[in-house]
């Protein structure tokens, strides 16, 4: 589709975000959007790290706003294309009668007039943290001989990747001020465009991209670089920049930095948020990390000394539970219901080790989860060369609702039937086990 090139206004001039211009074509967009290219644009395209701009545009700005108020579209993308930007337009709900005819007849655009406004909160944003990237590669280039290979500005965050293992927390915090202070100093940021055979001769940070003429951006004193994006025209205008991370990724360095209000913003709010944590500690927050240390100490403490209540309990418990069992003839096997799932494994561990020495020749253990209820069988002996428990598993599943599976000394499963108790499960495997194991002899078909 070939159309007149489109007037960038957002390179001359980053902060103009109110502009007069018109429609020079239109084309569908998936419902309920339409893509206009207009002969001059203060909105910029996504291009180099840095999003679109979002704002509004009015069609036939001389009609009195007051008459129809809604022959207004918003604009919530704008994409770069031949011939310059398109900009993605959405009928706003409760649109006036003007607007929807309009929007109805979309070859009826093309030729007419529009008053376009660029989202200034939004823009500002962009502005001041493509503004702190160039100042931050410049900084890390001059300075320190690190080259910035990858800017991104997102929602959450800003980031440059950059060519350097790592950096020390010192090391952050003075490439930090060294930018601050030349913030709060302020600067010139010059943009000018020249051809690329004068821009190859110029002192750029990185070779300039392939295209005639270039665009440069400087920073007065300290050093340019070719780029397409808005800019501050002063340093002072980014006011502010906080590193927030750095991240180690492909060998690489990731920076994660905030500027301007959104910098502010973050900072108030993670002071907020060590601020009621301290205060939740009876401290200040300079103190936060020491009373954090504190109180992990106590905890780790109080689950040592859990954890060895818990042992003793159970040692208890399998003591009275092995002493309850009966002289029946046949294998003795220990059958134990518990209330907490959480504490099978504790529980088997404990009994297989007090069963050491005994003729005790399982452990069976059940406990209710949400979906039925678990357990394990555990045989005593040798690994190998025993009856294989996957055939009582076997075995109980043909007549059971029961699934699970394990190892021939060692199986695990849940009996999935609503009505049925952890006891009555434990006593139920008891006598399967007992059964099973009392058919096994050396010889038998189940120990070959
Ligand atoms: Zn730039």
């Amino acid at each position: 589709m070939s159309r007149p090139v489109t007037r960038l206004l957002f390179r001359e001039d980053s902060y103009l975000l109110s502009f007069r211009g018109r429609i020079v074509d239109v084309r569908p967009a998936d419902h309920p959007y339409l893509f206009v290219a207009l002969d001059r644009t203060a909105f910029f395209p996504e291009g180099g790290g840095q999003p679109w701009d979002t704002g509004w545009i009015r069609i036939d700005p001389s009609i009195d706003p007051s008459d129809d108020p809604d022959v207004r579209f918003g604009v919530d993308q704008v994409l770069e294309g031949p011939g310059g930007p398109w900009h993605r337009l959405a009928l706003p709900p409760g649109s006036g009668v003007a607007a929807r005819e309009a929007w109805a007849r979309p070859e009826s655009l093309p030729g007419r007039q529009i008053l376009g406004q660029v989202d200034p909160v939004r823009r500002t944003d962009h502005v001041q943290h493509h503004g702190g990237q160039h100042l931050l590669s410049e900084v890390l280039w001059k300075t320190r001989g690190i080259a910035t290979l990858a800017f991104h500005l997102g929602d959450g965050d800003a980031a440059i990747e950059v060519s350097a293992d790592r950096l020390s927390r010192e090391e952050l915090d003075a490439l930090e001020d060294e930018v601050n202070d030349r913030i709060r100093r302020g600067g010139p940021v010059r943009t000018f465009v020249t051809d690329l055979q004068t821009a190859r001769g110029l002192p750029l940070r990185r070779p300039p991209p392939p295209e005639d003429p270039v665009r440069i951006v400087e920073i007065v004193g300290l050093g340019m670089a070719a780029c397409c994006g808005t800019h501050p025209d002063d340093l002072s205008r980014i006011g502010l920049l906080r590193i927030t991370e750095a991240e180690r990724i492909r060998g690489r360095l990731r920076l994660h930095f905030l500027c301007g209000r959104r910098a502010f913003l973050a900072a108030r709010s993670d002071l907020q948020a060590a601020g009621e944590a301290a205060a939740r500690m009876s401290g200040p927050v300079a103190r936060l990390p020491a009373l954090v240390d504190g109180l992990r100490s106590q905890v780790r403490t109080r689950e040592a000394e859990a954890a060895e209540v818990l042992a003793e309990l159970a040692r208890l418990r399998i003591g009275q539970a092995l002493a309850a069992i009966g002289e029946a003839e046949g294998p003795r096997i220990l059958s134990l219901p518990l209330e907490d799932i959480r504490r099978m494994d504790l529980y088997g561990d404990t009994a297989m080790a007090m069963a050491a020495g005994t003729d005790l020749a399982a452990v069976v253990l059940a406990a209710e989860d949400r979906d039925g209820i678990r357990f394990q069988v555990r045989r005593t002996g040798p690994a190998a060369g025993g009856p294989d428990l996957r055939g009582l598993m076997k075995e109980l599943a043909a007549v059971r609702p029961i699934r699970g599976g394990g190892s021939p000394d060692r199986v695990q499963g849940i009996h999935v039937l609503e009505g049925m108790s952890a006891g009555a499960l434990a006593d139920l495997l008891r006598q399967a086990c007992a059964r099973f194991i009392g058919r096994w002899g050396p010889g038998s078909a189940s120990g070959a």
